[in-house]
């Protein structure tokens, strides 16, 4: 915890790790090390939180596990006055931050850390960009081959490809 009210002039950093770490939606960040930095601004607060994860998951299309990494780095102003909060964001030098209320008076880091990396976290992550997903009639996973699901119900994705690997294997064929 980092204490507002003791804040030195020049700061204070916390930092931590953990093995595994419950984003509370099912995923999990494995090896995950977090660092924050609370500076005093004019009454307010800068804060600075860096991080890195190895983001645990699953592929929004085909549904296999996926492990990503992840990593936040986020500057913004923190304050304990609503009413500046709620005027938007702030001007600090030649940086346009953000403004996040700061109810407590002491920052947390890890619940800190755990915020950013939900905001970071993949919302639609793939196993790679052109993944063909999931028979949406048998569930079949269409990365491993095509379902013998009948093509006028499903329209299979990999009908194309084959027939112009078809047409390539007959040109090389002469
Ligand atoms: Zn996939
Ligand atoms: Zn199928």
């Amino acid at each position: 915890m980092i204490d507002l009210a003791q804040l030195p002039p020049e700061g204070a950093t916390a930092s931590g790790a953990a093995a595994s770490l419950d984003l509370g939606d099912g995923t999990v960040l494995r090896d995950a090390s977090w660092r924050v930095r609370v500076l005093p601004s004019d009454g307010d607060y800068f804060l600075e939180v860096k991080g890195a994860a190895v983001w645990e998951g699953a592929c929004s299309r085909c549904l296999e596990p996926l492990d990503l990494s992840l990593e936040l780095e986020s500057r913004f102003l923190g304050s304990r006055d609503a009413a500046l909060v709620s005027g938007g964001n702030h001007v600090i030098g030649s940086q346009d931050l953000d403004v996040v209320f700061l109810p407590e008076p002491a920052v947390d880091e890890e619940a800190l850390a755990v915020e950013h990396f939900q905001l970071h976290a993949p919302m639609h992550p793939l196993c790679r960009e052109d993944c063909a997903g999931l028979c949406p009639q048998c569930g079949k996973n269409w990365n491993k081959g095509p379902c013998s699901c009948r093509p006028d119900i499903v329209k299979e994705p990999g009908a194309l490809a084959k027939a112009l690997s078809g047409l390539k294997l007959n040109l090389e064929g002469d």
